[in-house]
């Protein structure tokens, strides 16, 4: 069975393929570019839309790997959370995105804040579906520190450490994240799938 990763994101696709020893490869690489109409209400219901709809188009041969993820803030209530790629609007960039939570921070007059990041992982093949889900928590500070990682990485402090992602090593990254523990649990479940 080959494996595929429903996702079109830079960011996530890098971690991926640093924290995989199979070979993943984009969806996009098969079938081109498209939209996935993300319209559940959590991160395992978007992560299942992404992985079915991309398996749905491939078949059997195939097993599909999603990620649905984003970063909560308990002072606003939970936000941007799901919305988290379109935090400043429809066709916006990471960047965008990142700015209006720092300037969200800065309208509450906090200096940082606590948050978590989730990702949820589903897997999706002629065996059946799977979802696991990761957390990594930390505090967000009122600006943007280094260049590493991606998305809301340059304003996240992760908890034991005083530098933000965007600062931190990607290997530092991968052993602690969202991703890198939902990965883990993932990875039992594709091995055993792979050899069925
Ligand atoms: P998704 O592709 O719909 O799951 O959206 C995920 C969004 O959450 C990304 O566009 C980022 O804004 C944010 N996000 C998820 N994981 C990370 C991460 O590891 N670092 C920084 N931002 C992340």
């Amino acid at each position: 069975m080959k494996l595929v990763l429903a996702t079109g994101n830079k960011g996530k696709l890098r971690e991926f393929k640093q924290m995989c020893q199979d070979e993943v490869v984009p969806f996009s690489d098969l079938l081109g570019e498209f939209e996935i109409v993300e319209d559940g209400d959590t991160f395992a219901a978007n992560a299942l839309i992404k992985a079915r709809t991309i398996y749905e188009k491939l078949g059997e041969e195939y097993l599909v790997i999603s990620d649905d993820s984003g970063i909560s803030l308990p002072v606003l209530n939970g936000a941007p959370g799901i919305y988290s790629a379109r935090y400043a609007g429809e066709g916006v960039t990471d960047k965008d995105n990142l700015y209006k939570l720092i300037d969200a921070v800065k309208e509450k007059g906090l200096k940082s804040t606590p948050a978590y990041y989730t990702a949820a992982i589903a897997i999706v093949s002629k065996y059946g579906e799977y979802v696991v889900h990761g957390w990594m928590h930390g505090d967000v500070i009122d600006e943007a520190r280094g260049e590493k990682g991606f998305g809301y990485d340059p304003m996240f402090i992760p908890s034991g450490y005083e530098k933000t992602l965007g600062e931190l090593d990607e290997d530092v990254k991968s052993e602690i994240s969202h991703r890198g523990k939902a990965l883990a649990l993932a990875k039992p479940i594709i091995w055993m799938l792979k050899n069925k």
